[in-house]
């Protein structure tokens, strides 16, 4: 059974929590960062993640990839996805 809570109108809705974001993607910009109001996201410099090919990356010249700090903190809010440029969010129901 999934999380659901109502709008303050009342109308019943799902939060959607972030499950991952795609390192391929991720061009560094932040703006996933800046928006989130629950400080679940951290930025990380490229070099810190050996698991990713270079060849993979979407920018070859990012510095910086977004990832999930705390993934607890989540409210499900799904403002980042909407403000990545890259579409490198993905989401799962509670
Ligand atoms: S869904 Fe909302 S709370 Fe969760 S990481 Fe994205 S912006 Fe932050
Ligand atoms: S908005 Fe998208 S591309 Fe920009 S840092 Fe966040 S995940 Fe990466």
């Amino acid at each position: 059974m999934s999380a659901t809570a109502v709008t303050r109108g009342g109308t019943p809705w799902t939060p959607q929590y972030v499950e991952a974001i795609n390192p391929k993607h991720c061009i560094g910009c932040g703006r996933c960062f800046k928006v989130c109001p629950r400080d679940v996201l951290t930025l990380v410099d490229r070099g810190e993640d050996d698991e990713i090919d270079e060849d993979d990356w979407d920018d070859e010249d990012a510095k910086a990839l977004m990832t999930v700090k705390n993934a607890m903190d989540c409210i499900g809010c799904g403002a980042c996805g909407r403000t990545c440029p890259k579409d490198c969010f993905s989401f799962v129901a509670a």
